[in-house]
């Protein structure tokens, strides 16, 4: 589960992170009252107004509506009015949103924090993210912040420095105090960032995130480091144990189908594939899709039904595979263990009675407790369901309707 940036903050102060501080609005005049509030508590005359979408590259980004970047300076309280109305309820494009952009419900109103002083201020990149190949954390850092850590990788693949943490012992002081001095610190920021890294380490790890991407981490004219942006995914399987995280959930950001999904208990993930699949259980669901491409088709998603394939579920899982029009075919393939495959493909008959027409062929493979009685039923029920009873045999018969 993706978080917005005011919510990833929210979570890194929770941590002892040192954060821009800010205040979430929904309109221009609550953006102003922020505004109001944030100078009694910082003292601050300056201010960003800042988009509150899942997606980065919001200052470079602009509306469709008012041509407005994403994240905007406001040189004075009087313009935080204007600059939020330019922003909010805008599409906002940026590199990461593609062409349709999000809309931009929210913004956040933030404390300018590159105000000048002593030093220059810095800007540095940071993320926190699991390396799957290690098994292992780490923490990804650069002297190049504040800009695409993409293209960063790209151009100059040496200023990016990755710490790995051992998960025995946990994130180590003479790493912390490595990071700092790759960054090129000393004196006060270098405590700061030592500070920094560790409190950042322990909201990555207490949130069970997937990953925590702080760009840029900035340090101030005053030597301070803190967190100007934040983009946080957070493990779903632990939302369990994480209530008040499960409750920042924007579901106005994610696919409508995925929703609908996970609100019917069903796991599902668009693809952008031809071929629908409907199956029980993950491992055969990400079999069927190897088979499904070994027969030169593309899965047009990923879809478990879970142990109680029964009627609605099956119906419902066909109305959401249907909703995509570029599925050219449907193939399910499901083992009846515990559910019995009769009961199955009486599911798929009534679902398919019930949505009336569907435009595309269906393969069924019901395999497992009485297949036969199931095979059956799907012949003699005179639709356009071809049954199967072998994996390969499904996959020819997906080929056959491709073609
Ligand atoms: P992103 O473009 O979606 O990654 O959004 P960021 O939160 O990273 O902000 C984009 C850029 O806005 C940063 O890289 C900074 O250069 C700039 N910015 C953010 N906060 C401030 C601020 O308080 N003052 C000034 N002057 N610029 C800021
Ligand atoms: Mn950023």
């Amino acid at each position: 589960m993706n978080l917005h940036e005011y919510q990833g903050k929210s979570i890194l102060k929770g941590y002892g992170v040192a954060i821009q501080e800010g205040i979430v609005a929904d309109t221009p005049e609550e953006a102003f009252e922020g505004a109001k509030k944030l100078t009694e508590e910082t003292g601050t005359e300056w201010y960003v107004i800042k988009a509150q979408i899942h997606a980065g590259g919001r200052g470079k980004g602009q509306t469709k509506e008012t041509g407005s970047n994403g994240v905007v300076l406001a040189k004075g309280i009087d313009k935080v009015k204007d600059i939020a109305a330019g922003i909010l309820g805008g599409t906002l494009v940026t590199k990461q949103t593609g062409s349709d952009g999000k809309l931009v419900n929210k913004v956040l109103i933030a404390q300018d924090v590159y105000y000048p002083g002593e030093s220059e201020p810095a800007e540095f990149y940071m993320g926190v993210l699991l390396n799957r190949a290690t098994g292992r954390n780490m923490i990804m850092y650069s002297t190049e912040g504040g800009m695409d850590i993409e293209t960063v990788a790209e151009e100059t693949p040496h200023l990016i420095h990755k710490e790995e943490i051992d998960p025995k012992v946990g994130l180590q002081g003479f790493q912390a105090r490595k990071i700092a001095f790759n960054l090129g610190l000393s004196g006060q920021a270098f405590k700061e960032m030592t500070k920094f890294v560790f409190a950042l380490y322990a909201a990555y790890d207490g949130a069970d995130s997937e990953m925590f991407e702080i760009n840029p981490v900035l340090k101030t004219s005053d030597n301070k480091i803190i967190a100007v942006d934040a983009k946080v995914a957070i493990d779903d399987n632990s939302l369990f144990r994480h209530k008040e995280i499960a409750a920042m959930r924007d579901t106005s950001e994610e696919d409508p189908v995925e929703v609908e999904a996970s609100e019917a208990g069903l796991s599902f993930v668009n693809l952008d594939g031809n071929v629908g699949c409907m199956v029980n259980g993950a491992g055969l669901a990400m079999a069927t899709m190897d088979i499904i491409k070994l027969s030169g088709g593309e899965p047009a998603n990923f879809l478990d039904v879970g142990g109680t394939a029964d009627a609605e579920r099956v119906e419902k899982a066909f109305r959401m595979i249907l909703s995509d029009d570029s599925v050219k075919a449907i193939l399910v393939n499901i083992f009846g263990g515990i559910v019995r495959c009769d009961r199955v493909a009486q599911g798929v008959v009534d679902a398919y009675k019930n949505i009336g027409n569907i435009p595309v062929p269906i393969i069924v493979r019901l395999q497992g407790t009485n297949a036969e009685e199931a095979k059956k039923l799907i012949d003699e029920s005179g639709l356009e369901v071809h049954s199967a009873v072998l994996l390969q045999e499904a996959a020819d018969k997906v080929k056959e309707v491709l073609a």
